[in-house]
């Protein structure tokens, strides 16, 4: 069987994958993630019910979206507030379909993210989480939230640093309508899975740490990390969550620059 250490990212396949076009498409895509997703699970002895599988749909076209919900997705990612609200006007006919807010919030913006959004993983300031709240109060909602922390030390990169993670975390229960589920990080992009690795361990320890001394309202049970070059490594390290979108829906037309300002080339990433 092969050892948790063994593994490698799939950062070479980045911008490679085939788009989905059929909902036979999203259901082999989604059932190979799955795959993946178990045999990481039992590499390091754990429950694959313990794993949530969310979509990223980010740029991708409204048809799209439908095709997957059609093969059996509930809850879709998207990384940029205005995209994400327009799809959701287009979609209301879907009811049961459900939207994670996944990218940077501006303040400006939390309105928005208030009236449509089940999840926002992307919890990275006190002028958020008082916008978010004000605007959830004031449309009756709440959101479940997860605190983003930049494990990976590039500045270019959101969250907060590891270090102001126990403080932000005393000062949410301040903002009852946000309901506080774990920690998010998006891992450096390298095709080095030891480096890689590294960013899951960093959140996880964070985690465990912040249970002794989190207030009680705060939960920390999720961690949200891996997508499709590295959601196995993720796993093997004790991601709850991963976020997955080029392998579901198929490669985007954007460099990643585009929703992550100085991301390095995918070349670069290439062993
Ligand atoms: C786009 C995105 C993902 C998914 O990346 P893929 O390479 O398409 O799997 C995950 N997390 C965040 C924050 C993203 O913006």
């Amino acid at each position: 069987m092969p050892e948790p250490s063994d593994t490698q990212t799939r950062h070479d396949q980045h911008g490679r994958y085939p788009q989905a076009a059929t909902v036979d498409d999203f259901q082999h895509n989604l059932a190979a993630v799955r795959t993946r997703m178990d045999a990481a699970c039992h590499r390091v002895g754990r429950d694959p019910a313990g794993v949530r599988l969310l979509p990223v749909s980010k740029t991708k076209p409204e048809a799209s979206l439908r095709l997957a919900h059609a093969a059996g997705c509930r809850m879709l990612g998207e990384n940029k507030v205005q995209e994400a609200f327009g799809k959701w006007e287009a979609m209301q006919d879907l009811t049961d379909l459900h939207w994670s807010v996944i990218g940077h919030l501006q303040t400006n913006k939390a309105k928005l993210v208030a009236r449509f959004a089940s999840e926002f993983q992307a919890l990275d300031s006190l002028r958020v989480a008082e916008a978010l709240e004000r605007r959830l109060q004031a449309e009756g909602r709440s959101l479940d939230v997860f605190v983003q922390v930049n494990t990976s030390g590039e500045a270019s990169k959101y969250g907060l640093s590891p270090e102001d993670v126990p403080a932000f975390l005393r000062a949410l229960p301040a903002f009852p309508a946000l309901r506080v589920r774990g920690l998010m990080t998006l891992a450096l992009f390298s095709a080095e899975a030891e480096r890689v690795r590294q960013c899951f361990i960093l959140l996880r320890t964070l985690r465990d740490q912040l249970r002794q001394s989190a207030p009680a309202s705060i939960g920390l049970d999720e961690l949200s990390m891996g997508m499709s070059g590295d959601f196995e490594i993720a796993i093997e390290e004790g991601a709850t969550v991963v976020r997955v979108g080029q392998a579901i829906f198929g490669a985007r037309p954007l460099p990643d620059s585009h929703y992550w300002p100085g991301e390095p080339s995918t070349e670069e990433a290439q062993p």
